[in-house]
């Protein structure tokens, strides 16, 4: 806070006292005579000339001037006009530092004396804060790279030169690879620097006339302009992946992200920025399925998967909102075929168009773009309130089992979706199942088999699926809290004729049996695939030599 001062009664006194504090440089100059009569301490402070080699010096030779002609021609100007306000004046101090002021004038007669009153405001200050205000506006504050505002304007005119010398440019969309793993376990400063270096070492690959700029995020983009040919954007790529491609030191700590680059080329793949940057960052997509850490060249074929793409997501997303999906069910029988055990609940989309989309094709599309998370809550809402109604209406214990996807296993709240679906449908815990696959496994997030122990303690009931299809691995039989074991269809599908299979399919049925599981045969179409797995000690099989996956209607029948 500031001093409070009394202001003093006598109105001399007073201009006084407002002269000695005032905040503003103010001094006096007799008009005709030109010479200073006063000055206050803050402009003593301001230009850091002593009050007493100021006082009677001519006004143009106070020493502030940065040329005398200039004094003169101010001394002209005020005493013509009884104010006068003039900014954007540059005074030197006594130390040499050129500042700049805002002067204000006015002309009084006092005593029959005419009196000049400038009163001098330093916008130095004023002028660094408009500085970097016009700095924010254009460039990243973290990373000091152009931000996306300064990029576009100075590509825009990049673009212009290369259109009239018909030169090639690039275009080079650049993504850090997992680089959220490290601002969710280092945090975000630790994020910041890794953004501050990555910034560098783009900047350290290219020409100076290049532009580095960041898009915001962990999105870099490079304009090259001048390039021999599309080769040599090549070769920057080439030096960039290589930059990347090791273990950097951060704050202290060993750091390995790496990225992937998409890249447009003026004016093969695009005439205007707009179109080189939507068409870079569709081959930066493509860089990343092809397993990242990697740079692609934009061709057209890619604008066509990213339209089937966003073609999907769109119609998975109306089926959502419009209920075009259903469930089909497929009965898990006795190998006996004494009783039905319960049924696999199996999506179905029935686009409006017409037709049928197998969920091979649209369930990997949905755990890409995320939509799987609301469309697996509907299926286990779904298959819980049809297990309800079955057991309701047979009054026969039935187990609904349901397709669950890794991507719903990360999710926090998964066990409150758990939770909901069975409390609503009001179904025993143990009437419901969730059929899980070995990719949980080989993504090997950490806390996987805390969360099924978490789902088993319900007293839901986990079963392995596909087993035998990929990565299967006898350590996991062990190691996740199963209760049922699903031998692959593909696996079953030769399981007559291939010799190695015959040994293999009794030899997993007996070492799950060994482990407390039950085993599940799936896809079993002919007779003698089921008498040999009963032979082999199989607990239940699927498949269509007993049923497809039918309509909810049909199930009701299927089971009494
Ligand atoms: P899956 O879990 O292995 O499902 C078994 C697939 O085998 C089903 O294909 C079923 O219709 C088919 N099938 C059953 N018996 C036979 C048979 O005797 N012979 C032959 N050739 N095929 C048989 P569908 O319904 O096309 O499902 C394909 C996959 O889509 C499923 O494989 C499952 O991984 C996934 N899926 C289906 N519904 C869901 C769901 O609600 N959520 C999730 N996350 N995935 C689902
Ligand atoms: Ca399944
Ligand atoms: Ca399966």
């Amino acid at each position: 806070m500031k001093a409070q001062h009394k202001l003093p009664q006598d109105s001399d006194k007073r201009y006084r006292f407002v002269f000695e504090k005032a905040e503003e440089g103010i001094i006096l100059v007799h008009a005709k005579t030109g010479r200073i009569e006063d000055v206050n301490p803050s402009l003593v402070k301001l230009i850091g000339i002593q009050k007493s080699d100021l006082l009677g010096k001519r006004f143009e030779e106070a020493g502030f001037w940065e040329k005398k002609a200039q004094g003169l021609e101010f001394l002209k100007k005020l005493r013509e006009k009884e104010q006068l306000c003039l900014e954007h004046v540059r005074l030197e101090t006594a130390s040499g530092r050129s500042i700049e002021v805002e002067f204000v004038s006015n002309l009084y007669t006092v005593d029959n004396v005419d009196l000049i009153q400038c009163n001098i405001r330093d916008i130095t200050q004023n002028k660094k804060l408009e500085g970097s205000l016009e700095y924010l506006a254009h460039y990243d504050v973290l990373t000091g790279l152009a931000n996306r505002s300064l990029f576009f304007t100075q590509v825009t005119s990049g673009l212009e030169r290369a259109r009239r010398s018909k030169k090639t440019c690039a275009v080079f969309f650049i993504d850090l690879d997992n680089s959220k793993s490290i601002n969710d376990t280092m945090g975000h400063s630790m994020g910041d620097e890794l953004l501050k270096d990555t910034a560098l070492k783009l900047k350290s690959c290219v020409r100076e006339i290049d532009i580095v700029g960041r898009l915001g995020g962990d999105e870099f983009i490079i304009f090259m302009e001048d390039l021999e040919n599309s080769e040599s954007a090549r070769f920057v790529a080439e030096r960039i992946r290589a930059k990347f491609n090791r273990s950097r030191y951060i704050a202290g700590s060993d750091i390995f992200i790496t990225v992937s680059i998409g890249i447009a080329i003026f004016p093969h793949d695009g005439k205007g920025l707009e179109e080189l940057l939507k068409n870079a960052d569709t081959a930066m997509y493509s860089a990343k399925n092809s397993g990242k850490n990697t740079y692609c060249f934009f061709d057209q074929e890619m604008n066509r998967v990213v339209v089937r793409k966003l073609k999907m997501e769109h119609g998975l997303r109306q089926a959502l909102a419009n209920s075009n999906f259903r469930l089909f069910y497929q009965p898990i029988v006795a190998i006996d075929g004494s009783k039905i055990r319960g049924f696999e609940a199996l999506l179905r989309w029935f686009p409006v168009e017409g037709g049928l989309i197998s969920p091979d094709e649209f369930i990997p599309a949905a755990e890409q773009n995320g939509l799987i998370i609301p469309i697996g809550e509907w299926v286990l809402n779904e298959a819980c309130r049809f297990n309800k109604k079955l057991m309701d209406k047979s009054a026969k214990k039935s187990i609904v089992s349901v397709n669950v996807s890794v991507e719903q296993l990360k999710r926090k709240d998964f066990l409150e979706v758990i939770r909901n679906a069975i409390d609503k449908s009001g179904i025993p815990a143990d009437c419901l199942e969730i059929e899980i696959t070995e990719s949980l496994m080989i993504q090997s997030f950490d806390n996987a088999i805390s969360i099924l122990k978490d789902i088993r303690s319900l007293g839901v009931q986990i079963a392995l699926d596909d087993f035998g299809s990929g990565y299967s691995s006898l350590v996991h039989l062990q190691q996740l809290p199963i209760n049922l074991l699903k031998i692959d269809r593909f696996f079953i599908e030769d399981m007559v004729n291939d010799p190695q299979r015959r040994i293999m399919i009794p030899a997993i049925i007996d070492l799950a049996h060994k482990l407390g599981l039950k085993v599940v045969a799936e896809g079993v179409e002919t007779e003698p695939q089921l008498t040999k797995l009963s032979a082999d000690k199989c607990d239940f099989f699927q498949g269509y030599l007993f049923s497809k996956a039918v309509p909810e209607d049909k199930a009701y029948i299927l089971i009494v």
